[in-house]
């Protein structure tokens, strides 16, 4: 959590919460923030919502404030009877001035993946969203990791309560077990019964968040340059790049300089997450910027800057960076029994191309390394299907398609391209993909033992052997180790069996036989053979 504690409290003014949802694929978060979204927006002049950014924000009067758990009440189960009212904001200017939300909507989980990996510190508050009639899932159980690793205020909302199969007080003993201890069980974690169907226990969803918001103190220094992260951004084929950008710190100005670790400009355009054209941003609001040289990757920081030369100059020496940074990586290092899973990935926006990089790593690359040689926001082209034909590699699309004739063409060239709209299955596939690169796990069994009681004849690597089973059975077509003593000779295959003279596929225990063994080992009397079966397992990584 930022505190700001080491800055000028004087100059410190409270700002809104900025919020992140996270929770298994299909348990609602996209629902809850929708719900959200259409329920407390006020749709503005400009004709209300008319592009879908990756953020936006509410709004509540500060009559809302007071507004009484009876209201909930109706429909909703004990649970939202427990949550403590916010105390009285009447001191508190941030509140008489309107209470704001920020609700960072981007392809929720994977995106905030990304931006965790790259360090940065994106939301201020978390709100992991359970389905109550599924309970904790494995991205739920990832999602706990995020947020207890980075410390966040937390908030769980049990969703789907309209559902006849809703049972919170399971999901919060599972949560329990996952060290997530709800507050009306003796924890100290704040759960909200809701149903972004029904919308029962929104209204305390928001309050709740705004209860933690203030015991947070959530503040900003509006003297100082703007800062923040880039949220999301696309390549428009009019506006060229375009970035969603929340500012965390100052407040920044339309026709401000902008500098990111990998593009910079003159902010050409500036608009809210209602589509309207705004002069400036304050700090904890997400705006639409144009004007940027280049669409830089989603979590990485910007600055607003005092010139373009500072700006350019910024990004250069961070892109410079970054590129030495990356440079090893491109020199595969592969010890002798690593293979190498070549891919080409292509997504919709950058958020999700580096959501979908960052979930690759999940996959162990122990034995086979997955190397992305081109990772690119847009659709799947004739110049992908080239790459990959020369690289030998798989083509992945996320929420993309493929131009044109280029399906055709890939399956001319038997380019295999996969296209996924969930990260999850998009990771599932490049693993089962990149498993058939796995030597086999070989299973051996051994079936029985034979002592060698007699040499008949011996033609090259072929020699007739008389011998007795002492143990389980031999198998024609078997392999067989032949062991003297203590020592092992090597290994053999057992082509012909007979008894009495008689051709025979195994022979038992305490059973005499004949066989015909093709081995570089010469067999002695009183050797033993031991037979044994190999199966070779697919693995996966
Ligand atoms: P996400 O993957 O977590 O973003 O989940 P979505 O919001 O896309 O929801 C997944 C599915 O669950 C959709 O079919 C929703 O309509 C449904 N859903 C979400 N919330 C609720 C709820 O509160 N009640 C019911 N009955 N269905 C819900």
């Amino acid at each position: 959590m930022t505190k700001n504690k080491s800055q000028d409290k004087n100059k410190l003014e409270p700002r809104p919460p900025i919020v992140v949802i996270l929770g298994h694929v299909d348990h609602g978060k996209t629902s809850i923030l929708d719900y959200i979204r259409q329920s407390k927006v006020v749709q503005n002049e400009s004709g209300g919502i008319t592009q879908h950014i990756g953020a936006y924000q509410i709004t509540l009067p500060p009559a809302e404030a007071k507004l009484s758990r009876g209201q909930e009440a109706e429909g909703s189960r004990a649970e939202t009877d427990e949550i403590p009212l916010p105390p009285r904001r009447d001191q508190d200017d941030f509140a008489t001035r309107g209470r704001k939300i920020t609700f960072i909507d981007t392809p929720g989980h994977e995106a905030f993946s990304a931006m965790r990996s790259r360090g940065a510190k994106v939301a201020d508050i978390a709100i992991l969203v359970v389905a109550a009639d599924e309970g904790v899932k494995p991205q739920t159980k990832e999602a706990i990791k995020h947020i207890l690793r980075l410390e966040l205020p937390l908030l769980v909302a049990i969703n789907k309560m309209d559902k006849p199969a809703a049972l919170p007080e399971k999901v919060k003993k599972e949560l329990s077990e996952n060290n997530i201890l709800a507050e009306s069980i003796g924890g100290k974690v704040p759960t909200v019964l809701v149903s972004a169907k029904t919308g029962l226990g929104i209204n305390d969803l928001i309050e709740m968040i705004l209860l933690i918001a203030e015991m947070e103190e959530l503040k900003t220094d509006n003297t100082k340059s703007a800062h923040g992260i880039i949220i999301e951004s696309r390549l428009d084929p009019q506006r060229g790049p375009i970035a969603t950008l929340l500012v965390q710190d100052g407040v920044l100005n339309k026709k401000d300089f902008v500098a990111t670790e990998s593009a910079y400009g003159l902010i050409k355009s500036m608009e809210n997450f209602l589509g309207a054209s705004i002069d400036k941003a304050e700090p904890s609001t997400p705006v639409l910027v144009t004007g940027l040289s280049q669409v830089p990757p989603v979590g990485e920081e910007w600055q607003a800057m005092g010139s373009l030369e500072e700006a350019k100059a910024k990004a250069e020496i961070k892109a410079e960076k970054e590129k030495r940074k990356r440079e090893p990586a491109e020199i595969l290092d592969i010890a002798p029994n690593q293979k190498v899973f070549n891919l080409v990935l292509k997504a919709d926006v950058s958020g999700s191309l580096e959501a979908v990089r960052e979930a690759l790593q999940s996959i162990p690359q122990q034995e086979v390394i997955l190397r992305v040689i081109k990772a690119e926001v847009g659709d799947i082209t004739e110049n992908d299907v080239k790459l990959a034909d020369s690289a030998k590699a798989r083509i992945y699309g996320f929420r993309v398609k493929c131009q044109g004739d280029v399906g055709l063409l890939a399956e001319r060239s038997s380019i295999k391209i996969s296209l996924w709209q969930i990260i999850y299955e998009l990771i599932q596939a490049v693993r089962q993909d990149a498993s058939y690169l796995l030597a086999p796990e070989i299973c051996r069994e051994k079936i029985g033992r034979l002592k060698v009681l007699a040499i008949f004849k011996t033609e090259g690597k072929k020699q007739i052997i008389g011998g007795r089973v002492t143990s389980g059975k031999i198998e024609k077509g078997v392999q067989a180790e032949v062991l003297r003593g203590e020592q092992n000779l090597g290994s053999g295959r057992i082509v012909q069996l007979q008894q009495k003279k008689e051709d025979v596929s195994e022979v038992i225990k305490d059973r005499e036989c004949g066989i015909l063994f093709e081995s570089d080992v010469k067999i002695e009397k009183n050797d033993i053979l031991e037979a044994y079966k190999e199966e070779r397992k697919k693995r996966e990584l």
